[in-house]
């Protein structure tokens, strides 16, 4: 018998989640996974929302993996809530939680890992280094541990997105990799668990990084090159108050490579520090608009 969080049933072991989806399997049901790191908000429960209208089974794990935070990041304090998480998955309809410990996910003597590759390298990939292998691997376990038929992500984490499609292609993983649209406050800032570090004055700030997005790419539209639009953009969110610009780029939607051939769909994607807090945000550049 599994253990519970008030309603919602909630696997801690790789045993217990292989015999509950190998039992679904056996029923002919289909499985879909939601992996995330916990403090849920309406973009974990957009995920959630996808995977439901196309699975019979929807498992959401909670698991914040140490391998993707580098030494001077935020794992210590990044927040917790798995209370809180359990009550919005029961709400949501979601059949299970998987929430194993890291030494379920890393036991003593743990030492394969999957290297991200190529997709890896640009972007977010020059400012944390080996965060991607990290994601890559603890994602790789996932889909091994739980064998769904479908894995749901946010197009919020753009790159991690691509990696993983990548991953599970290449690996011939078994799994249908999908996208699920940025979820965003009302003044356009993107949902997301770190968004609580935010100071007021940050907070009044931080629209800005969609709102620059938006304008690099009706400037690419309009005719203008991506270098010049990234530029401008950059410039932008330092004006409007961001401490720092990590990269604003206008990149190939597949390769992540900047964007040559205006034949083909792009996003613009950036990276930009309020304080302590460091947010990411892309939004699509499709084939139609560029002109
Ligand atoms: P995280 O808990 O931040 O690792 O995110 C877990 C999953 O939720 C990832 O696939 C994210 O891309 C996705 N996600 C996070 N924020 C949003 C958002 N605002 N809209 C859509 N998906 C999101």
């Amino acid at each position: 018998m599994l253990q519970t969080i008030g309603t919602l049933p909630v696997a801690r072991k790789i045993a217990e989640l292989r015999r509950t989806v190998a039992e679904w399997r056996r029923c002919g049901e289909i499985v879909a996974l939601v992996p995330t790191m916990g403090a849920l908000h309406q973009g974990h429960l957009a995920l959630i929302a996808h995977a439901r209208a196309r699975a019979d089974r929807v498992i959401a794990t909670i698991f914040v993996n140490p391998t993707q935070f580098a030494p001077n990041e935020d794992f210590a304090r990044y927040p917790r809530d798995e209370a809180g998480d359990a009550a919005k998955l029961a709400a949501a309809s979601c059949d299970l939680l998987y929430a194993p410990d890291a030494a379920e996910m890393y036991p003593a003597g743990f030492s394969t890992t999957v290297s991200a590759g190529a997709l890896a390298a640009p972007l977010c990939g020059r400012f944390r280094p080996g965060h991607f292998d990290g994601v890559a691997t603890v994602v790789t376990k996932l889909l091994l541990q739980a064998h769904p038929h479908i894995a749901c992500f946010g197009e919020k984490d753009y790159q991690q997105l691509q990696i993983i499609g990548r991953v599970a292609r290449d690996l011939d993983i078994d799994c249908a990799i999908e996208g699920v649209p940025i979820v965003r406050e009302s003044d356009g800032l993107a949902l997301s668990s770190r968004n609580v570090y935010l100071t007021a004055d940050e907070r009044r700030i931080a629209p800005a990084l969609h709102r620059v997005l938006v304008a690099a790419v009706a400037q690419v539209a309009g005719g203008a090159s991506p270098q010049e639009a990234a530029a401008a953009g950059s410039a932008a969110l330092l004006q409007a108050g961001f401490d720092k610009v990590d990269y604003l780029e206008l990149v190939d939607a597949e390769s992540l490579q900047p964007l040559r051939d205006r034949g083909r769909a792009g996003r613009a994607a950036a990276a930009a520090w309020l304080g302590k807090t460091r947010l990411i945000d892309n939004e699509p550049l499709s084939a139609r608009d560029a002109r």
